[in-house]
């Protein structure tokens, strides 16, 4: 049986560079991994430029199987925002690429559970995808396009405290967004707040301010707004 410790220092090296949400995420996956039974080892972090242009050869311009589709500078790798993993065998040292194997023997591919905490972490898994599927590939782009990244564009820090917090299981601070003023032809009606681009209100303030009579229906957990 493998401990956790020689688990994690199996991928240490692939760990530099890397967004600290990305590292922090790939330290949890490592660990929550390992806690189902499931031993992993990150195969690859930040890739270079020059590393990915020599990848999209392959298959290409050189020998070998097609890995990537993406060029230089065109893979979240390129920005320390992507991971690989692999299976780590009870040897501790040969890596598996079988989406199928279950060597924890509970009847879920090991691949599979890799995946789900991977996505608890807040990483998009490159097996999710539908034109290229990418099964060893984890990453978190908060939103950003490679255009957006290549033009020097970053995560809000925002974004980060929020991913970190997904990551930790803490509540962030962001709770309860940014606090609103919401009005009714300049007359304070509610307070609110916005989150993730969405203004949240009491509604039954607003409602009746606008002249609407509210119930609320608990069986059925329906709001009724009703205007005569
Ligand atoms: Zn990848």
């Amino acid at each position: 049986m493998l401990t956790l410790d020689q688990v994690k220092s199996k991928s240490s090296g692939w760990l530099g560079g890397l967004h600290p949400v990305v590292l922090a995420a790939a330290g949890a996956l490592i660990q929550r991994s390992y806690a189902r039974g499931v031993p992993i080892m990150i195969t690859q972090g930040l890739r270079t430029i020059a590393e990915q242009n020599a990848l999209y050869a392959q298959g290409r311009t050189k020998k070998g199987p097609i890995v990537t589709n993406a060029r230089g500078g065109e893979s979240y790798h390129n920005y320390g925002l992507a991971i690989d993993f692999a299976l780590l065998l009870p040897d501790g040292t040969n890596l598996s690429w079988d989406t199928s194997r279950d060597g924890d023997r509970d009847k879920t591919a090991d691949w599979q559970e890799v995946a789900y905490e991977a996505k608890q972490l807040g990483f998009e898994w490159g097996g999710d995808w539908t034109s290229f599927k990418d099964y060893s590939h984890l990453e978190n782009n908060f939103g950003l396009s490679i255009n957006q990244l290549k033009s020097g564009k970053l995560p809000t820090v925002q974004q980060v405290k929020d991913a970190l917090a997904r990551i930790n299981g803490t509540p962030s601070d962001s709770e309860g967004g940014t606090k609103l003023l919401i009005t009714l032809n300049g007359q304070k009606i509610a307070d609110g707040y916005l989150e993730d681009g969405t203004a949240y209100a009491p509604v039954r303030a607003v409602a009746e301010a606008l002249g609407a009579k509210v119930t609320y229906d608990a069986a059925t957990k329906t709001v009724k707004l009703v205007t005569d």
